[in-house]
């Protein structure tokens, strides 16, 4: 039987990056999968046919996740046509990096909305319905920058640390009812973000990272698998860094 057989997730901003890769490792795990991302695209066609194509239900969702109001209209179309969500993985995220001095309320608002406050609006949306079920798992994307800070990052680092006390206050509100809830830390992983990073700061990080690679989608993946399957079925409130033993 495979990991997550009958099991609905939905995944936010999983068009392209880390979210795509955890939605193919979700349906490769016999899980029907809902994607949102902000706009319908090329890359959000091809993943719903390829997931379709592994013999399990997926749907596309364009929805702005710094929406409250699209995150319960979302959350509604969900309880219509699946009827239940078992896995919420709240993996939208953007950054607009300058030091302080540089940063205006536009950069530090579209951050926070969008790392942070869409966080907030999707467990809320979907509480109601977990609570219900009195079962689910909530896997939020934040950062190991929430947790060390980084210079250049004082809004993304705000907004992955919020997430790490949203993840346990949940935990600690929710867990009587079966719901779990964890944050992984990824640390520098290759995506399209990442892809801006220049050469010589993409090698100085390799350099501080013990395994000496930067990471991969899929390893955060199988993070992300491993909290949304039974297999942590006793995990809850944790922050899995995904760092190659940077944070050390
Ligand atoms: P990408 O930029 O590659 O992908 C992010 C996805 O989120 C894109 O598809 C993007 O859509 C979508 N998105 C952006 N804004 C919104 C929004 N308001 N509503 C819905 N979807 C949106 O990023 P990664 O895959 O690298 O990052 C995924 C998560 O992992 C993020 O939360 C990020 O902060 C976190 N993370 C990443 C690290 C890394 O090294 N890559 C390290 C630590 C954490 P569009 O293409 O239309 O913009």
């Amino acid at each position: 039987m495979k990991l997550l057989e009958n099991k609905t997730a939905l995944i936010t901003g999983a068009a392209r990056g880390i979210g795509r890769c955890i939605a193919q490792l979700f349906a490769d795990e016999g899980a029907n999968v809902i994607i949102t991302d902000l706009r319908e695209s090329e890359s959000s066609v091809e993943l719903v046919n390829e997931l379709r194509a592994k013999g399990v239900r997926c749907d596309f969702l364009a929805a702005d996740a710094a929406s409250t109001e699209r995150a319960m209209e979302v959350a509604d179309w969900v309880a219509k046509n699946y009827g239940r969500l078992d896995v919420l993985v709240n993996n939208a995220g953007i950054t607009r990096d300058k030091l302080i001095l540089r940063m205006t309320a536009d950069d530090w608002n579209a951050v926070v909305e969008t790392n942070l406050r869409s966080v907030f609006n999707y467990t809320k949306a979907f509480a109601s319905m977990m609570l219900k079920q009195r079962a689910g798992s909530i896997i939020n994307i934040s950062s190991i920058v929430g947790l060390i800070g980084n210079a250049g990052q004082a809004n993304y680092s705000a907004a992955k640390a919020g997430i790490v006390g949203f993840t346990r206050s949940m935990t600690k509100e929710l867990g009587s009812r079966g719901i779990r809830c964890n944050a992984i830390a990824p640390g520098f992983i290759e995506t399209p973000m990442t892809k801006q990073l220049s050469e010589e700061t993409r090698q100085t990080w390799v350099e501080n990272i013990p395994l000496h690679r930067v990471g991969t989608d899929k390893d955060v993946a199988r993070v992300a698998l491993f909290l949304a399957s039974d297999l942590s079925g006793y995990v809850s409130g944790q922050v899995i860094a995904c760092d190659g033993g940077l944070m050390l």
